[in-house]
């Protein structure tokens, strides 16, 4: 099994060392890793919170990556981005993917560009809307990133799901928009098990998503989406013996942001 969405210390908001996750990821038997921290944006309106790296620790990161590959050189550690897709920040995002050389880069939306105050994903409060319009103004912005084909896997793609209110039974509409576009485009989906972290405890995307997502033959990412060495491949017996019950779908392994493939069949 692979672990492709890890964070780092640069991330200002995950804890423990890169060396710290390396050899977690060794103990728990990952074939490979790649580590995803939250990408740079500069003048970010973020409210306050320290969520992600400076513009000058992108280097450092890219060098950290190369130490680790020289330390370990026996182990698969690929150089991914968590790339936060935010109104206006396109052309930006376009020009730092080109200049480094990311294995991965995972598209994610954690702010809602329309929405008031600092635009935080999970701090919403809107008495007068409707989870289902709730929902579908996140997901209007998985559409517009999408279209941009900056990304190649989408991240946590039900985020912002809440405990009680399942997405595909309010906005199937919008779920089978986005995995059309996915197709079109070859993009995979990462099914993460940091939603068995949370109050909503299960995984992203939820098993009715992940049923059409494997209906499409869309490739699966697999991650932890882990913030400290002790969540690295977090319940990945439990994803391993899911994927097995699923029809035969494909794992994407990823160099240089291009995809293999693999049968989750094969997957030990
Ligand atoms: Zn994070
Ligand atoms: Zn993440």
């Amino acid at each position: 099994m692979f672990d492709y969405h890890l964070h780092t210390p640069y991330c200002r908001h995950a804890s423990g060392s890169m060396d710290e996750y390396v050899l977690k990821a060794m103990e728990r038997a990952v074939e490979e890793i790649c580590f995803t921290p939250h990408l740079p944006l500069p003048d970010f309106p973020r409210g306050g919170r320290d969520l992600r790296m400076d513009r000058e620790d992108l280097d450092r990161y890219v060098a950290d990556v190369h130490r680790l590959r020289a330390r370990f050189p026996d182990f698969p550690i690929l150089c991914g981005i968590e790339a936060d897709y935010y109104d206006g920040y396109e052309g930006y995002l376009e020009k730092i993917l080109s200049r480094y050389p990311f294995d991965l880069v995972l598209l994610s939306v954690h702010f809602v560009h329309s929405w008031p105050g600092d635009n935080w994903l999970f701090g919403f409060d809107f008495p007068d809307k409707s989870i289902s319009q709730i929902y579908s103004e996140y997901f209007a912005e998985i559409k517009k990133a999408l279209k941009t084909g900056l990304f190649d896997c989408v991240a946590h793609l039900d985020v912002i799901k809440q405990p009680g209110s399942p997405v595909l039974q309010s906005n199937s509409a919008d779920i089978i928009e986005i995995l059309d576009l996915c197709q079109a485009i070859n993009m995979s989906v990462e099914i993460n098990t940091s939603g068995l972290r949370k109050r909503v405890a299960e995984i992203y995307p939820a098993r009715d998503i992940l049923d059409l997502v494997v209906a499409r033959d869309l490739p699966l990412v697999t991650s932890s989406d882990a913030h400290d060495p002790q969540s690295v491949a977090h319940a990945f017996p439990d994803l391993l013996a899911l994927l097995k019950s699923l029809p035969d779908c494909r794992i994407a392994r990823y160099r240089q942001r291009s995809p293999t493939f693999i049968s989750a069949r094969n997957l030990g």
